[in-house]
């Protein structure tokens, strides 16, 4: 028997019971749906241990690396205490502004050092809340580093509550409360041979670009193919960046879209989803990242597993302007 520990909870889960039964016969309100693995209603998270293999069966790598699991296949064999899935969300450490500047007409690059260190994996997100309480979630553009400094790529919307706040009022030396990193989008050593392919729009590339830097680091051996788009080559920011590390890193390729009318010598026309899945019809075996606008990133996903993409190697995170709780 094991004694599992669920915010203000104590249960005992029975050794032939999944973790999701025990709950329910406690009249503990958590969501469910199949029952059978399928559906992925009840996934949980480990905060303390690791869980039973059977209990992560059909989840992506990334979310095995963070002790997630479905409590509708878990029989425990230890005690755990266990979460939902993004309840953890504290504000956990305060991040100093030490530079912020254009990147282009309305995306900013802001870095923050944080006061502890946060552990987090290049392409996760975390929540940022300004003084009135209004937060929202933002992309690390950059690898985990021993200065605890973590960069944001961020879009400045025309009366955007929190961007323009940043725009305006944030000011260097101010200090601003972070949560812990939270997403599956993030690049993980396996399968290095695998091919990878980075689809962002706008600020969409402050996820891909950690992602990139982490697989290089890390000696990805596959090809890396990273598709920037926008409307017009000012929004491509960081072109000439990507470019020259294009030519320096023989598995890397670049390819810069423009989906706006003129498309100058150099850059790709078409949107960046569209031309990604014309480039590489078969994506039988590539790992596929996306990240940007939401409608981008739901019609890509549907189209990348058509192309032959499992849907466990397809990783996203859309921008939406809600944020997450
Ligand atoms: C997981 C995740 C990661 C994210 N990462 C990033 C990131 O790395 N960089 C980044 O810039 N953003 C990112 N976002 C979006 C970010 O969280 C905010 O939603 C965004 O910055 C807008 O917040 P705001 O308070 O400025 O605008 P809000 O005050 O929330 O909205 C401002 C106004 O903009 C309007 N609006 C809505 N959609 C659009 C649109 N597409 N174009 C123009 N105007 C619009 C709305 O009608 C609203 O009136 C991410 C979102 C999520 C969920």
């Amino acid at each position: 028997m094991s004694t599992i520990t669920f915010k203000t909870h104590q249960l005992t889960c029975h050794p032939d019971e999944t973790l999701l039964d025990a709950m329910l016969r406690k009249n503990i309100d958590v969501p469910y749906n199949c029952k059978s693995g399928s559906c992925h209603t009840c996934l949980m998270r480990s905060s303390d241990q690791t869980p039973p293999v059977k209990a992560q069966e059909g989840l992506k790598p990334t979310q095995k690396q963070q002790n997630y699991f479905l409590a509708c296949l878990c029989k425990p064999d230890q005690d755990m205490t266990i979460t939902l899935p993004d309840a953890a969300d504290k504000f956990i450490t305060y991040g100093k502004v030490i530079s912020k500047h254009p990147l282009s007409k309305d995306i900013i690059e802001l870095k923050l050092e944080c006061n502890n260190p946060l552990s987090f994996k290049a392409g996760q997100f975390v929540n940022l809340m300004k003084p009135d309480g209004v937060y929202r979630s933002y992309s690390i553009a950059n690898t985990p580093n021993k200065n605890n400094i973590i960069e944001f790529h961020i879009r400045i919307l025309p009366g955007g509550q929190f961007s323009e706040w940043i725009y305006n009022d944030l000011a260097i030396g101010d200090q601003i409360p972070i949560t812990d990193a939270k997403g599956n989008c993030f690049y993980i050593p396996e399968r290095q041979e695998q091919g990878l392919l980075l689809i962002g729009t706008g600020s969409g590339l402050a996820p891909l670009a950690g992602i990139l830097m982490d697989a290089l680091e890390q000696k990805h051996t596959g090809p890396i193919h990273l598709l920037h788009g926008s409307k017009n080559k000012e929004g491509l920011y960081r072109f000439n960046e990507m470019k020259s590390l294009a030519e320096q890193q023989q598995n890397f390729h670049y390819t810069a879209c423009i989906s706006g009318d003129t498309t100058p010598e150099t850059y790709t026309r078409g949107r960046a989803n569209e031309v990604a899945l014309k480039k590489i019809t078969d994506l039988k075996g590539w790992r596929v990242y996306l990240c940007g606008h939401p409608d981008m990133v739901e019609q890509t996903k549907k189209q990348a597993f058509l192309q032959g993409a499992a849907m466990q190697d397809i990783y996203a995170d859309a921008f939406f302007l809600t944020p997450r709780s």
